[in-house]
């Protein structure tokens, strides 16, 4: 390896320029992200152009590597414009060789590495702008949230909550329900609410996944005493996508600690997941009992009438005009989530302004057609013939079977049907699939489910059910 020079200026200048690329990664990540991910890097040496950092574990580089690495090569162009790549590698000695304390001192930080004992109240007066929280997106208000009958009650719970932070009954506020239908909104909008009502309540909001990379942060930095206070000594703390802790059962611990010092202290816990407490698979018993022992409540799917609700909100607030028409087709077409639902509006707006024509309904078609096909190249025959076997608990084999008895022939039928409506086979490959069947059994299969829906609503609410699950 060659450094960039041998003389002494040359190392100092690398040196100097290392420290300043560091000062500036600090800023912009945050005090307690870099502390907790970055302040054991070392610079190796600049090896044409590449440099090459060095991290004390595999863990630390493959995390710095990607998450950081990016940030890491943008800042890097001031003082090193002819550096392209940053190459990570594990080095513990080099590593550790950084006087972590002097680095410290330097940077005026020795306070707050010498953590464990300084008092909670301090902790607390930081904590309300460091940014080991998670930002909020100032676009998730109350105000842009579209309230409609799948969402009125969460939405509800959620004011309340937001009015008047731990009151008995609504502590903790589980909210429950499928990708895409409003969680975080509805966290952020919590969050926010609070936060201006009563500026001087900390409120903490973060992922799970946040949370577990703070507290594996916090157990490898030896700093786990702090990260344990901060925590507690918020007034609000707010848990999203509590699913991913499942499984994690050092962080699950750490959790239900903060959880029952937060709630004994008389302070409001907000938590989300993609399941009730009761369907978590994989938690500890103590824990869904603390969970659902405020409120919980539920998002469901969205109805037609809530997707065109939101279409409109949406549209408005990018005050561009869209035609009754085309919301309605979208929100027919664009059923699984609200993510979507943007997501198809977005575009379509986008592409009306970049061609400068209106949109109409035939614009809809062409322009949404690959996201629309998207979800079809994801849902194979198989999928659908495994969920709705599994959905009326029949055999797998009875969707190839020739068994005529009703209580597999509907089943069998409702999956040629999502077949036709969810995959683009043609109804020959279809009938092959389903026992090597004639293609116009396959016709009838559709023409007699879409018939039945109409008449028969448990059937109808199956049929949307599956579908559902096999969209998302
Ligand atoms: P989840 O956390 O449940 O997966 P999000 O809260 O991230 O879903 O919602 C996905 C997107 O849809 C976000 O951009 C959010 O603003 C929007 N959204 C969801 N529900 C509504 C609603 N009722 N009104 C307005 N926007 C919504
Ligand atoms: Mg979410």
């Amino acid at each position: 390896m060659t450094e960039t020079g041998n003389s002494p200026p040359d190392a100092v200048k690398l040196a100097a320029s290392w420290t300043r690329l560091r000062a500036r990664l600090r800023s912009e990540v945050g005090e307690a992200e870099y502390r907790n991910w970055l302040r054991q890097m070392v610079l190796v040496g600049i090896d044409g152009d590449v440099a090459q950092v060095a991290l004390p574990s595999r863990f630390l580089r493959d995390w710095v590597r990607d998450h950081y690495g990016d940030k890491l090569r943008s800042l890097a162009q001031v003082d090193w414009p002819h550096v392209k790549r940053f190459e990570f590698r594990v080095g513990a000695e080099e590593a550790t060789a950084e006087p972590a304390m002097a680095d410290a001192a330097e940077e005026g930080l020795a306070e707050i590495l010498a953590a464990p004992s300084r008092a909670p109240a301090r902790i607390a007066a930081d904590n309300r702008d460091s940014e080991w929280m998670a930002p909020l997106d100032p676009r998730l208000t109350f105000d842009s949230f579209v309230v409609g009958k799948p969402n009125e009650f969460a939405n509800a719970c959620a004011r309340r909550v937001a009015e008047r932070p731990a009151s008995a009954g609504f502590n903790p506020l589980f909210l429950y329900g499928g990708v895409g239908l409003g969680k975080t909104h509805l966290m952020h909008s919590v969050a926010w609410a609070i936060r201006s009502a009563y500026p001087e309540r900390p409120v903490a909001y973060m992922s799970a996944e946040k949370f577990m990379y703070r507290f594996i942060g916090a157990l490898r930095g030896g700093s786990t005493m702090e990260f344990k206070a901060q925590l507690r000594s918020v007034d609000v703390l707010m848990i999203d996508d509590l699913q991913f802790l499942i499984g994690k059962d050092n962080t699950q611990e750490e959790f239900f600690h903060t959880f029952n010092a937060l709630v004994d202290a008389g302070k409001q816990i907000v938590v989300s997941a993609d399941k009730s407490p009761n369907d978590l698979s994989g938690i500890e018993d103590r824990l869904r009992t603390r969970l659902g022992g405020g409120i919980v409540a539920d998002l469901h799917a969205t109805t037609y009438e809530l997707r065109l609700s939101i279409l409109q909100a949406k549209a408005d607030l990018a005050g561009v005009d869209v035609p009754l028409k085309v919301m309605e087709l979208i929100a027919h077409k664009v059923a699984s989530n609200v993510r979507d639902l943007e997501g198809a509006l977005n575009r379509l707006v986008a592409h009306a302004k970049l061609f400068g024509r209106p949109l109409t309904l035939e614009t809809v078609p062409e322009v949404l057609n690959d996201l629309l096909r998207t979800h079809e190249r994801r849902i194979t025959i198989d999928d659908i013939q495994r969920r709705v076997a599994e959905h009326y608990s029949i055999r797998m084999t009875d969707m190839f079977s020739a068994r005529r008895a009703r209580a597999v022939a509907r089943p069998r039928q409702v999956a040629m049907f999502l077949a036709k409506q969810l995959t683009s086979r043609s109804l020959p490959e279809i009938g092959r699939r389903f026992g090597n069947r004639d293609h116009t059994t396959v016709m009838h299969a559709v023409s007699r489910i879409t018939e039945l829906m109409v008449e028969d609503r448990t059937l109808a609410e199956d049929v949307t059910l599956l579908r559902k699950l096999l969209e998302t």
